[in-house]
């Protein structure tokens, strides 16, 4: 299928998928771009797409950008996802170690360039597994924040040049913890210490009482988003 044959499917899909089941989407997605994958942060919302993958299409590919900087909570969830699912996450990593940022960039260069240390952390080896597939299936929900709030359930990534399915885009968080509930998904145990949206240790705190839930990232920066989704 070429771009322009994937732009008249999404026009005609993207209205026809906006009330279909996350489900029913992820069944689509896959019987029309077998070569899919799923980027998965170990966010709650993540974690619910990895276990309805698990139900309606196990083999899909399933990464997540290890950017040497996790939480160990976020590996320890990694692996306890990995054991009950026998599920082996795709870990993508940056072209250079911490030590090799240190050395050309300085101690702290999240603090002193945040955008630079996502550049090279997050968006150059998402770009680099991205040019593999020909679509990608993500956590994001339109409520999360403004950059988020028109995404479409299907679309054409041109940042990346591929489809891109957001199957959970019109959830609300109380749809998410709900179905994390009522199907026991394993989750990481930080979301129970108030922090709601979870990254990097250095770029991420917890949050207070009435805060915005992505408050945490990137605290006291005006970076509110990776350079992952638009
Ligand atoms: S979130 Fe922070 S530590 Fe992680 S890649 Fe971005 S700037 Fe670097």
């Amino acid at each position: 299928m070429n771009l322009l044959e994937k732009e008249d499917l999404i026009k005609v899909k993207a209205e026809e998928l906006e009330s279909a089941s996350p489900e029913e989407i992820i069944r689509w997605a896959v019987e029309t771009f077998p070569n899919i994958t799923f980027a998965c942060s170990f966010g709650a919302e993540d974690v619910v797409l990895v276990d309805m993958l698990q139900k309606v299409s196990p083999s899909t590919d399933v990464f997540y950008l290890d950017t040497d900087f996790h939480f160990k909570e976020t590996y320890e969830t990694r692996d306890v996802m990995a054991d009950k699912y026998g599920l082996e996450f795709v870990r993508v990593s940056p072209q250079i170690s911490v030590d090799e940022q240190i050395q050309q960039y300085g101690d702290n260069l999240w603090s002193v360039d945040p955008n630079q240390c996502c550049a090279i952390r997050k968006v150059e080896p998402l770009t680099r597994i991205l040019s593999q597939y020909e679509a990608w299936i993500t956590g994001i929900r339109r409520d999360q924040a403004p950059t988020r709030a028109n995404s479409k359930k299907v679309e054409y990534d041109y940042k990346f040049g591929l489809v891109k399915f957001n199957p959970i885009a019109d959830w609300t968080s109380e749809d998410v913890w709900n179905y994390i509930r009522a199907n026991n998904v394993v989750y990481n145990p930080l979301h129970d210490r108030n922090f709601p949206s979870i990254g990097c240790e250095q770029c991420t705190r917890a949050v207070m009482p009435g805060e915005d839930p992505r408050a945490g990232r990137w605290s006291g920066n005006e970076k509110t988003e990776c350079g992952l989704h638009k």
